[in-house]
């Protein structure tokens, strides 16, 4: 049988959507810090450690989320957030 003009049906998946991941680069400035563990203890994926000095490291700076948590709750504006590209 002969193939009818138009029948031919293409199916295709569409691609799965990659949802952008916000990530975030922290700016601790040591000076201003005075080590009170707020920002360690409040992140939510634990970007942040504290030395044994009582300075603020960004320790695992790729997952940082860029939520902004830390920066917000710093009671002396020791760290910045930016947002980053992915
Ligand atoms: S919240 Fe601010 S002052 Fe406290 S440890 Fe973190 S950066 Fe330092
Ligand atoms: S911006 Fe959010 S995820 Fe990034 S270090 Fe601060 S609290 Fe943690």
């Amino acid at each position: 049988m002969g193939e009818v003009p138009g029948s031919e049906v293409s199916v295709t998946t569409p691609e799965p959507r990659r949802r952008k991941r916000r990530r975030g680069r922290v700016t601790v400035f040591p000076n201003w810090c005075k080590g009170c563990g707020l920002c360690v203890a409040l992140c939510p994926v634990k970007v942040l450690e504290q030395a044994e000095d009582g300075r603020v490291i960004v320790a695992y700076p790729e997952r940082c989320t860029a939520c902004r948590w830390c920066e917000l709750h710093c009671p002396d504006f020791a760290l910045f957030v930016s947002e980053v590209e992915e």
